[in-house]
């Protein structure tokens, strides 16, 4: 063989390790460059310490609202240091089972940064390896905004899954999905947390219905809003405590740790990407056409740094398709983003695939939309003192009423979407859901009852 390797993949995370995978089966010689753990964000510090937290909180809904049910139950503490410890424990051994899997499948791991030195080339602590086809995957990191004095005082995401012990009082800084998501496992597991944001609803860009939903649901937890606060300045104060300074002299203070969820940013400096004559575009993505190659004939890049749907599954689909076009005689399959079905697990859950109303309106024109909404009680809640509502909205599209898009705010929303998400996919009309026997008692059966 010319090179040492036919592919080799910077960046094992979902992206790297999935194009890896796929190519060795098909009895390529691939390697995956790691600077850190195998599995890359999703597995370390992203989607699974996350979903983690997740259920802890979600348990702690449970015993909040057990003696509704007739439970005795007192909730006498909460050792975050336990959950954070079998979670790391969790996550270890999944990464210990991937290190096994890829020596299986003969992938060579190098492990450091690595960067190009040409086309074919990639060092990797001061080696050089060559390979066919070199795929990017490298996917990114939070960003913490510099310009904001001593914004290094707060933590990000990746610091959120680094606390091993619990904040009495925090702030998230930021109204994305992220933001709402720490801010829900906060709340829940018994942190007062304030949620701050130079808007005045989260989630922008999903629809209304959401935005507003969660936004009740959220303070109705009794999570406060610091909204229309543009963060200039954080500040230690003597006691330890953080204090938060806004543009317009707002202050918020108490605060024993900051969070900051504002975005990421991808993760390129270390890749050298000038010795190959590759540039970023001004978000900082790398561009790749719609088979993933980027400007440079050997060179493809998938996941996170391409500026698609920044989720797990379309960076494992990036990867296994680019591997299926490259190595199974399939060149024209193509990866489909027409319909991401996405998963928020914030308290409540949301669940959503494709437009929002008020995309679908542009979209469409406004009066060829409709829309069917129900809000109401889950029977969950029906006799508890905390309750917590489910808002459903079905938006479609013309005559025939095709759907083109589903939201769901409320519990079980993120179990309930994958199955909707089939019926999207195949071009689904109002009239076969409709046609659908309703399962019953559920909150899903809304969906195929609306009127
Ligand atoms: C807090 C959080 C929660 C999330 N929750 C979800 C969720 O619930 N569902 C979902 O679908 N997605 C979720 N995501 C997004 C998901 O994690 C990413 O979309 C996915 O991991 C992207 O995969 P990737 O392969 O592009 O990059 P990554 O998974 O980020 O992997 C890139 C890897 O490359 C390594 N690397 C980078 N540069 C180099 C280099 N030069 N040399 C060597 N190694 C390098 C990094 O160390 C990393 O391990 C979440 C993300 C975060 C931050």
């Amino acid at each position: 063989m010319k090179y040492d390797y036919d592919l080799i993949a910077i960046g094992a995370g979902s992206g790297g390790l999935s194009v890896v995978e796929r190519a060795a089966e098909y009895g390529k010689k691939c390697a995956v460059v790691e600077a850190k753990k195998l599995g890359g964000t999703c597995v370390n510090i992203g989607c699974v310490p996350k979903k983690v937290m997740w259920f802890g909180a979600h348990i702690a809904e449970a015993l909040r609202d057990a003696p509704s049910f007739g439970f005795e139950v007192e909730k006498k503490g909460f050792d975050w240091a336990q959950l954070v410890q079998q979670r790391e424990q969790y996550i270890q051994n999944i990464t210990t089972w991937y290190d096994g899997y890829m020596a299986d499948k003969g992938v060579d791991i190098l492990q450091g940064w690595g960067s190009f030195v040409d086309a074919h080339t990639v060092s990797v602590d001061g080696k050089t390896y060559t390979a066919e086809t070199i795929v990017i995957a490298p996917g990114g990191k939070p960003l913490i905004p510099q310009e904001t004095e001593n914004s290094d005082l707060g933590l990000s995401s990746d610091g959120f899954f680094a606390l091993t012990e619990q904040p009495k009082k925090v702030a998230v800084i930021g109204s994305g999905y992220i933001a709402v998501e720490l801010a829900g496992v906060f709340q829940a597991l018994g942190t007062q947390t304030t949620l701050v944001s130079r808007k005045d609803l989260v989630l922008r860009g999903f629809d209304d219905m959401i935005r507003e939903n969660l936004t009740n649901a959220m303070l109705a937890s009794g999570c406060e809003k610091a909204y229309h606060f543009a963060v200039k300045k954080l500040e230690r104060q003597a006691d330890g405590t953080i204090t938060l300074y806004s543009t317009d002299d707002q202050v918020l203070s108490g605060f024993d740790q900051v969070i900051w969820a504002v975005g990421r940013q991808t993760l390129v400096e270390p890749l050298a990407l000038e010795k190959v004559g590759l540039e970023t575009d001004n978000r900082g993505f790398i561009p790749v056409d719609a088979y993933h190659k980027t400007a440079v004939d050997s060179i493809y890049a998938i996941g996170d740094v391409t500026g698609q749907p920044q989720l797990t599954p379309v960076a494992i689909r990036a990867g296994r398709y680019l591997a299926e076009r490259l190595y199974n005689h399939k060149p024209h399959l193509k990866l489909d983003l027409s319909v991401v079905p996405t998963v928020i697990f914030s308290h409540p859950p949301i669940g959503t695939i494709g437009l929002a109303e008020h995309d679908a309106r542009t979209q469409y024109g406004h009066d060829n939309v409709k829309v069917y909404t129900s809000v109401f009680t889950p029977m969950r809640y029906a006799f508890t003192e905390h309750q917590i509502k489910t808002a459903l909205k079905l938006v479609v599209a013309g005559e025939d009423e095709k759907v083109v898009g589903i939201h769901i705010v409320g519990d079980g929303a993120d179990e309930m979407l994958q199955g909707f998400a089939v019926a999207v996919q195949m071009g689904a009309t109002k009239a076969d859901l409709d046609a659908t026997i309703a399962i019953h008692p559920s909150s899903s059966e809304e969906l195929v009852t609306m009127r």
